[in-house]
């Protein structure tokens, strides 16, 4: 489908984001990079227009290293998306973020090791264009003024989310030994996911704001001493979970930037270089 530009802000999570709203209108977008998750779901929030990605697909049929990041994040761009939040389930690398706890990151390792993460990968589009050289900044992975929207929404639904962490970002879709548990702590990491990279490095390159709400369901393994992660206990926690961070979600929505009012520099990522092909 045509850019229909009809959506300042996109939400990457599943269906327990938006099954309920009102006036809901399922959108399917190709993209040059292929066919993204799902549909976009396409609803109101205060007055702000949101396209809803399900970023497993509806079912949660796709895992993490399958999921097209490149197509969902061209997608959400296509229809007018800015500015995106990306809810997603983590692990605790540390006793203090136990399940429950929400963490707004500032800080991103990737740990992955077989995705495509890059826009600027030098291959042609479908339509002939050629993506030139391009190094994008990441040093500060996620839009400021994103992450403090979140923060503030956690905390007005009394919520005390903790501000800032580093997300390690593991390929999956195993969990992690003891080991590599351990090893990621003591490099500094709060929490561990599969899903925070490439989303936030592809969103940067398309100049998009990004921020992660990252929501504990599990000690990692090297923080707890029982048998390690089990996927029904993280869907067990997340479903106990989604009602307030679908709250914390829609406050943040309502109080993002109106489009058009970025001033942060995710807005500027490419620093006016011509990246050789058409932004969506
Ligand atoms: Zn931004």
């Amino acid at each position: 489908m045509a850019n229909t530009g009809n959506a300042g802000i996109g939400v990457i999570g599943g269906s327990g984001f938006y099954s309920f709203l009102d006036d809901v209108t399922e959108v399917r977008v190709d993209t040059p990079y292929g066919a993204p998750s799902d549909s976009l779901f396409l609803g109101g929030i205060g007055g702000r227009r949101v396209a809803f990605l399900p970023r497993h697909g509806r079912g949660h049929h796709l895992p993490p290293h399958r999921i097209n990041y490149r197509a969902n994040l061209w997608a959400l761009r296509s229809v007018g998306v800015r500015q995106v939040l990306g809810p997603c389930a983590v692990g605790g690398l540390r006793p203090e973020y136990g399940p429950g706890t929400l963490l707004v990151p500032d800080q991103l390792v990737d740990r992955t090791k077989n995705r495509a993460s890059t826009y600027f990968d030098g291959l042609p589009l479908p339509g002939g264009d050629v993506p030139n050289v391009v190094h994008v900044p990441l040093a500060d992975p996620y839009c400021p003024v994103g992450r403090a929207a979140a923060v503030a929404a956690a905390r007005g639904r009394g919520w005390e989310a903790v501000d800032g962490g580093t997300l390690v970002v593991v390929e999956g879709p195993r969990f992690s030994t003891r080991a590599e548990s351990l090893w990621h702590r003591a490099q500094g990491g709060s929490v561990v996911g599969m899903t925070g990279h490439p989303e936030a490095a592809l969103a940067r390159e398309l100049e998009l704001c990004y921020t992660s709400l990252t929501l504990v369901t599990d000690l990692d393994a090297g923080a707890e001493s029982g048998e390690g992660v089990s996927h029904e206990e993280v869907l067990r926690v997340f479903a106990a979970n989604v009602d307030r961070l679908r709250s914390v979600l829609f406050d943040a929505v309502a109080a993002l930037p109106e489009d058009g009012a970025r001033d942060c520099l995710c807005a500027k990522a490419l620093g006016g270089t011509d990246p050789g092909f058409a932004l969506p």
